[in-house]
């Protein structure tokens, strides 16, 4: 069901009023174990296979809370730049949902574990906005519904519907910013940097893995508009679930030329959720927005407060990680990259990932070529954002290093990348698996070579009288009978040995 709303040139809702976005991030954390049970915290798996009493909710199940998520929601608090509470709770936020077998979500309301920081942003530009959070808070994840037999796999036109309670439980931190105002026409790209920088900054504290496309790193946007000229806030929409940088920028700037078209024919903005969908990047309706009284949020009674001490908050502190937009300062400096190289670098996402690859060893030339060139192809081919193909920094720095040893030719390196991606495992793997090692045996080598030379006696006679670059052909007819896993340099010196040129 795609809702073809009314729309305004996005160039006239700029000009005639001002967007106020909020935006709410859920991140699932990868802890080993769920919030409060022991089930294991992995994405996937057969459908209620990762469950325990607690996580589905059976009478008399008692909740424990995990204290590895705790310490991360601590982290990322700071990182934020966030006071952190010296003392918090959980609340039960009362609904009822399929998916959620308690009939309750355990969360935080009105004390929230961390508070009051902000989160500098860099633009396509270079220019920096700061971003005030509002919060940092905890909760559960719930299981997941599959609608069966309608179009758009939602509840709607569906004739059946099954349910995974694989994720409920799993832990969660919202991270929610103040009203972003004064943004103007940027405030879909100042939602996509924000996005962008938060994916980086906890993917850099190895929190979460902050995959979009697998519901890991979550986006809700909020958006409203107000007159130019007037400070009151409009009446907004939340749009849910949005599963890639691109789609946040879209979805925002979607919700601002419809949102227009709506106040400028003298209506009224809805107040409700909507969807947005990837197809036209549009957004249609969901349901009406609940208040927070709706929810009857009360003190979770079965698990004591939170009272992390001063000193173990100093404790963590200690652990955060260098900043992904320090780290990009200190790279521009160490590799010496002017502004916009830099730039490029930060906008194709490759940044961290090549500094990664870097901290694991690689040439920063080769790291960077790796990343911005082949590497940025295939994520276009698969159209997935850099970061999520299935290739780590590690595993990179693993293939420049063969490459390096003269083990694997760049022709060879990149098959072997093509395996990782495929998911045969780490590179020395797909180098056994595959049998991609270079063929640098001479004995081996000079069986190739010899026959070749048998095969066109005209051309080794040719090289004889002083042709040296005849061998060509010779080195051409190796490296197919090698299938290309000869280094071609040594093949030529082994011709010219062979023949006494
Ligand atoms: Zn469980």
């Amino acid at each position: 069901m795609t809702a073809t709303a009314e729309v305004m040139d996005y160039a006239e809702v700029v000009e005639r009023y001002d967007p106020v976005l909020g935006l709410e991030v859920h991140v699932e954390l990868n802890t080993n174990t769920k919030m409060f049970c022991g089930c294991p915290n992995r994405f996937g798996g057969d459908p209620n296979t990762h469950v325990c009493p607690t996580c589905l909710g059976m009478p008399g199940s008692l909740p424990v809370v995990n204290g590895k998520a705790v310490e991360s929601a601590i982290r990322i608090g700071l990182a934020l730049n966030c006071e952190i509470a010296e003392w918090c709770r959980f609340a039960r936020k009362n609904y009822f949902y399929p998916d959620m077998p308690k009939n309750f979500q355990t969360s935080q309301y009105d004390e929230p574990i961390a508070f009051n920081g902000h989160l500098d942003v860099m633009l396509d530009d270079g220019e920096v906005v700061r971003v005030e959070i509002e919060r940092a808070h905890m909760e559960e994840d719930t299981g997941k519904s599959l609608h069966v037999g309608g179009a758009t796999g939602r509840i709607h036109g569906a004739e059946h519907s099954l349910l995974d309670y694989n994720r409920a439980g799993v832990p969660l931190i919202e991270i929610v910013t103040k009203p972003i105002v004064g943004m103007g026409e940027r405030a879909p790209e100042v939602a996509r940097a924000y996005v962008t920088a938060l994916r980086d900054l906890l993917r850099a504290m190895d929190v979460s893995d902050v995959r979009m496309d697998q519901g890991s790193l979550r986006c809700d946007a909020n958006v409203s508009l107000m007159p130019k000229g007037t400070s009151e806030f409009g009446t907004r929409t939340e749009t849910k679930n949005v599963n890639s940088l691109r789609s946040v920028e879209r979805a925002v700037r979607y919700e601002m030329t419809r949102q227009a078209a709506v106040l400028a024919s003298g209506g009224t903005v809805t107040q409700e959720t909507r969807h947005f969908q990837e197809s036209d990047g549009s957004t249609s309706p969901g349901r009406t927005k609940e208040t927070a009284e709706d929810y009857r949020y009360f003190p979770e009674p079965d698990l004591v407060p939170i009272a992390p001490s001063r000193e173990w908050v100093e404790e963590l502190r200690a652990t955060i990680p260098e900043m992904p937009w320090e780290r990009r300062k200190r790279i521009q400096a160490e590799w010496n990259l002017t502004d916009e190289e830099l730039r490029d670098l930060v906008n194709t996402g490759a940044a961290d990932l090549v500094s990664a690859t870097v901290d694991a060893g690689a040439d920063p030339g080769e790291a960077r070529s790796w990343w911005v060139q082949y590497l940025t192809q295939q994520a276009n081919t698969r159209e997935v954002e850099l970061a999520d193909l299935p290739i780590t920094p590690v595993q990179v720095a693993r293939v420049i290093e063969l490459v390096k040893a003269g083990e694997l030719t760049n022709k060879l390196a990149r098959e072997v990348v093509q395996g990782v991606l495929a998911g045969e495992g780490e590179p020395d793997d797909v180098v056994e698996k595959r049998g991609l090692k270079v063929v640098s045996d001479d004995s081996a080598l000079l069986a190739a070579v010899d026959e070749a030379l048998a095969a066109q006696p005209d051309i080794a006679d040719k090289i004889r009288g002083g042709k040296v670059q005849a061998a060509g052909a010779i080195v051409g007819a190796v490296m197919k009978a090698t299938k290309g896993q000869a280094d071609a340099k040594r093949v030529r010196e082994l011709i010219l040995e062979r023949v006494g040129a």
